[in-house]
Formats: structure tokens, C-alpha cells, sequence
């Protein structure tokens, strides 16, 4: 039960698979003129960064690593205070703690994201960067946020790992902060099974995220020489099997979001309206990815029948997502005195126990939305989809 990227793959995955399969040429390094390197990697950056008009962009192993290495680059030190939204993947607690760096929340606002003016509440003077996530597919108010920031000369370093191919204001996410981390793991909009793409327009910024990703080297040409004065990094790698899959996954981004726009629209239509609940607010209705659909209801007791009637939960109820049911975080946020105990954040705690996930693209029980469509619904199924729904809330 995955992300869109997942039930698109085909022959085109194959295709790019099986070149570098048959090449032999299985690392993300060579000599640009051996004909055997197919530097799917290589392309797979160039490509990235062009898509979401960046100057450069790193490939690592994973989306939390694009995360770790952003904090890294910016220079969080231990004790440094990161902002993040009380409701996002653990991945983005898991960052900062690693680095010895302290998540500091903030509440959530209509739109699920973190909102801005909690995060100009929650900065002191051990704040070192805000960290807002781009959620369920939506981006965060980087208008607000970049304000915040600059007046408090902060550091942004934008999550986009739920939001591949959103955009804010017609410029795509991870290119208003310093550094950007996006995820291809498999219930992301695009996948390759797992990885990584980290996206700065700065050049220390690429260096130094570049030789973090492997062991302090950097790059010249296809390969990789040592840099004086030596950095410390370690192994983020992907391989060009990674890279080859990727990229075919890419070149299909457009289409994906286009395709899972006009089903959201479709199914939206179909149950707008109805009494007793409203959708979440989009910062920016042109930039979302149309990877889900979510309901916010007047009442936390309906929201709570009518998931239960659909055989989902209320976005409260999904694990490992909301900051309240993480108790390693819990417990690690108490050891550091700082807030995270289900009830110390009541706005988030109030508007997740009204909200439900309805997938258009991500199918997710984990991110609570195991009912609604998925990328290749026909007509008919986003129309029964949307009936059910509708009975489900007269019923409840
Ligand atoms: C998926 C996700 C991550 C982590 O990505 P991985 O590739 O699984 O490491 C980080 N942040 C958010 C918000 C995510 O949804």
C-alpha cells in the first residue's frame, strides 16, 4: 500500500535498471569517458536540481539522511534549538536528536502545517534553524515563515520529503530555505525503493552536504579527490541501480501530479458540501502535489465514527506522525525540559482528533489513510469512494 511512484513503475524502471545491469557498472562513481559508466546518478542530480530549480542537488540514501546532512552543513552543534511542527514523521525529530540538537515544536495550523506565528513564539536565543515540513503533499506559508526567518537571521532547512513536485508561489519546495531534503521511499510521490535528494542553491552549502554523503571527499568530474582541509564525513551513498530506477521514476514526476490533481479534483467535487465538515486550507491550491485529501470535521465524536465507519482513523491515531505517540521522543524531549507530552500542544491535539486522511495517491494505513482512491481510479471507483463517504457522515 504505497506512494503513486510505486504503481506506476514499469518498463521505463526496467529499462534504466537493466543498463547499468548490463554495463557492470554498478557504483555512482567512473571516468565520464568509459563508456561503461551510464552516471545514472550523475544525471539523476542534474536532473533533480533542474526540476525544482536548485543549483545543485546531492543524491543520499534516504530522505532522513538529506535531513541529518542539512543540519550538519548549517552547523547544529549539540544543545542547538531546531523549531519543527508537532505533527510530522519521526524522521524529523530523529535528525536533530542525532546531532545532539533539541526539536523544539510548534503548533500546527488549518493547513496541518506548522504555523508560522507559533514558530515566532517558540524562538530564544539557542534557536539555531526552523525546520518546516511540506505535509501531506501541501507546502508549508514560506512567505510567513521566510519573514520570520530572515528577521531573526535563522536558517530554514525545508522537509519535502512528503511534498516531491509541490510548489509554493510557483517556485517548488526546498528552494526557499538553505537546504532542502526530499525522500524517495516507497509511500512518497515518486519512489526508488529507498533514497534520498538533498537540493541547495549554495555552493559551501553543496560542498560540504557532498562530502558528508561520502566519507569528506568531494567530487571532481565522475570521481571523487581529497579535499584540504580535510572534513569529517560518512557513507550516504546510493548506488546507480538506485539511481537508474530514480530517474525513470523522474521523468514520470509531471504526469504523476498532474494525473493525481484532476482525481482529487474529481473526488473533492463529489463531497463538498456535505454538513459538518471542511478540507483542510491549502497554502497554495496550485502547488500541491494531490497526494491526499484531508477532511477536518466540526466534531471530534463524528470524525471519530465516520473513520471508524470507513475503516480508517482520525489523523490523531497515526503512529508515528503526531509528536504525542512517539514516546522515545516523548521521553527524549522531557530529558531536555522541553514540551511533548500528549496535551502540551492542544491546538494540534484538537485539530488531528477532527481530521481525516483520504488518500488520492498516498495509500497509507500508517499515515491514517488506508480509505479513498489511489492514482489509477477510474471514474466510477472515485465516485463509490466519494458515496461511501458521503453515507459514512450521514450515518454517523
Ligand atoms: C518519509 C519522511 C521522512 C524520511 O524519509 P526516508 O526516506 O524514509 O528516510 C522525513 N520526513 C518526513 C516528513 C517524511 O514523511
Amino acid at each position: 500500500m504505497p506512494g503513486p511512484g510505486a504503481y506506476w513503475i514499469g518498463e521505463e524502471e526496467k529499462k534504466e535498471v537493466l543498463d547499468v545491469l548490463e554495463s557492470g557498472h554498478v557504483n555512482r562513481y567512473g571516468d565520464l569517458d568509459d563508456p561503461r559508466f551510464k552516471q545514472k546518478v550523475l544525471t539523476l542530480e542534474k536532473e533533480f536540481a533542474q526540476y525544482c530549480g536548485a543549483k545543485y542537488c546531492v543524491a543520499t540514501s534516504s530522505g532522513t539522511s538529506t535531513l541529518l546532512i542539512s543540519l550538519n552543513t548549517i552547523g547544529v552543534k549539540p544543545g542547538d534549538e531546531i523549531i519543527i511542527p508537532t505533527y510530522t514523521f519521526i524522521a524529523s525529530f530523529g535528525a536533530p536528536i542525532f546531532l545532539g540538537a533539541v526539536p523544539v515544536l510548534a503548533e500546527i495550523d488549518e493547513s496541518l502545517c506548522i504555523d508560522p506565528a507559533d514558530i515566532e513564539r517558540r524562538i530564544t536565543p539557542k534557536t539555531k534553524a526552523i525546520m518546516p515540513v511540506h505535509i501531506l503533499g501541501n507546502p508549508c506559508a514560506m512567505d510567513a515563515i521566510m519573514d520570520i526567518a530572515n528577521k531573526h537571521g535563522l536558517p530554514v532547512v525545508e522537509d519535502c520529503c512528503q511534498a516531491c513536485g509541490a510548489s509554493y508561489h510557483g517556485k517548488k519546495v526546498g528552494t526557499f530555505g538553505e537546504l532542502g531534503g526530499y525522500s524517495l521511499n516507497i509511500f512518497k510521490t515518486i519512489t526508488a525503493g529507498d533514497g534520498g535528494m538533498l537540493i541547495t542553491n549554495n555552493d559551501e552549502h553543496y560542498q560540504r552536504a557532498f562530502s558528508m554523503q561520502d566519507q569528506g571527499y568531494k567530487k571532481q568530474g565522475g570521481r571523487l579527490a581529497i579535499i584540504s582541509p580535510s572534513i569529517l564525513g560518512l557513507n550516504f551513498r546510493i548506488n546507480e541501480l538506485t539511481g537508474a530506477f530514480a530517474l525513470a521514476q523522474l521523468r514520470k514526476l509531471d504526469k504523476i501530479i498532474a494525473t493525481l490533481r484532476e482525481k482529487k479534483r474529481k473526488f473533492k467535487e463529489l463531497i463538498t458540501g456535505g454538513p459538518g465538515y471542511h478540507f483542510r486550507t491549502l497554502n497554495d491550491p496550485d502547488g500541491d502535489c494531490g497526494t491526499l485529501l484531508t477532511v477536518i470535521f466540526d466534531s471530534r465524536e463524528k470524525a471519530a465514527k465516520v473513520s471508524q465507519a470507513l475503516g480508517t482513523t482520525t489523523v490523531d491515531d497515526s503512529g508515528w506522525h503526531v509528536y504525542s505517540n512517539m514516546d522515545q521522543i516523548v521521553r527524549y524531549l522531557q530529558s531536555v525540559g522541553q514540551p511533548g507530552a500528549l496535551g502540551d500542544f492542544p491546538r494540534t491535539d484538537n485539530l488531528l482528533k477532527r481530521s481525516i486522511n483520504l488518500s488520492v495517491g498516498v495509500v497509507d494505513a500508517g499515515l491514517g489513510s488506508a480509505f479513498g482512491i489511489d492514482i489509477n481510479s477510474t471514474d466510477e471507483e472515485i465516485k463509490q469512494a466519494a458515496d461511501r463517504f458521503l453515507h459514512a457522515c450521514a450515518a454517523s
